[in-house]
């Protein structure tokens, strides 16, 4: 059913995809991209194949980047998106991270640095990677960070093995600290702007803007918060996010409308960031996502869902070490 439907609805259209530029880099990313963390199981179980098809076909559609990490399954989400590479490796922009090993499995030094790219290249069947990122950089000793991590993935940049580096985390102030200290290419935030948060808009896009950083939003769902499916267990939201997100879900519903939809649509809207970054595993969701792309924007609703989560709005939790929040 799904792969005649899926066939039916590509076959009949060519691809609307837009592309920008990543800040400096020459690198032109497509506004919808491809989280790959659920190809290493982190929202659930995925079949490997359905997995390596919705790959497939987010290329076909024109989705050029995607962004995987060691951490996302101990390897499995970076050798599962190899495999799908394979033989389309040269019509990607593909993004992984070093640093992030677990839940509570951190490794900044220069040493893990250049071991971590080595692994992720044979996971993921390639010689380079277009960015390395280090991943969740609020875990971090920040010095570290800035005089000894981010050089050594300079130096991995010069031996050809990334093009170009970057930093990953959900502080916004840890995020700016580091740019201000050491230049970066790329700056990868996670819910700090979508239907449940804006504060990237007035804290990091003007640092970004002025220092010519490209910008990537992550987790245009809230990590699967705004989905009819709701959050997995592990998320960190606050109790009262969560349920404020709930009714925002049913407000939507019982309006015959689906709160991922106009998420997605609100976050691929906005010109500040290069690229959106939806987790992804099966070709519904890549449909979804970019039937999200191609629909009307719906402002109205917009302000419904807001005034319904205004209380928890802009509201976040703790993540890394104290001196980092
Ligand atoms: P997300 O907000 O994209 O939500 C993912 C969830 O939404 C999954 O359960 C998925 O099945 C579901 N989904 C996907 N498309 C959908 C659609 N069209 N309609 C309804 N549901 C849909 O959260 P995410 O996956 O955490 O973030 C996206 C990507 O960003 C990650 O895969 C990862 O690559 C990156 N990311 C990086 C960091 C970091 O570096 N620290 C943090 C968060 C995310």
């Amino acid at each position: 059913m799904l792969r005649s439907s899926t066939t039916a609805w590509a076959s009949k259209r060519a691809s609307h995809m837009q592309y920008r530029a990543l800040g400096k880099t020459d690198l032109e990313v497509s506004v919808v991209a491809f989280g790959a963390s659920p190809l290493g199981g982190v929202y659930g179980f995925t079949g490997p194949e359905e997995g390596k098809r919705a790959v497939h076909l987010a290329i076909d559609e024109g989705i050029n980047f995607f962004d995987v990490s060691p951490y996302y399954g101990h390897g499995l989400a970076e050798y599962r998106l190899g495999a799908a590479l394979q033989g389309r490796r040269n019509k990607v922009i593909l993004a992984t991270k070093c640093g992030r090993y677990g839940a509570n499995e951190f490794d900044f030094s220069a040493h893990r640095v250049f071991a971590s790219m080595d692994e992720s290249l044979d996971r993921l069947n390639t010689d380079y990677v277009d960015l390395l990122f280090a991943h969740d950089v609020e875990f971090g000793d920040l010095s570290q960070i800035v005089e000894e991590t981010i050089p050594a993935m300079r130096r991995l940049q010069e031996l050809g093995k990334t093009r170009y580096i970057g930093v990953t985390g959900f502080p916004l102030r840890t995020l700016i600290d580091i740019a201000r200290k050491v230049p970066v290419d790329a700056i990868l935030s996670y819910c700090h702007y979508n239907l449940l948060a804006d504060d990237l808009d007035a804290v990091l896009a003007p640092v970004a803007e002025s220092r010519g950083i490209g910008l990537i939003n992550a987790s245009p769902l809230h990590m699967g918060m705004l989905t009819e499916q709701g959050a997995p267990d592990w998320h960190p939201a606050p109790k009262e996010m969560r349920e404020a997100a709930r009714s925002a879900v049913e407000f939507c519903k019982h309006r015959g409308c689906d709160i991922s939809d106009l998420a997605l649509r609100f976050c691929f809207d906005y010109p500040k960031v290069a690229t959106t970054l939806v987790g992804m595993a099966t070709r519904e969701q890549v449909l979804k996502s970019l039937r999200a792309f191609e629909a009307l924007a719906d402002p109205q609703m917009v302000r419904k869902v807001r005034a319904i989560i205004a209380p928890v709005f802009n509201r976040f939790w703790s993540s890394g070490r104290e001196e980092n929040q």
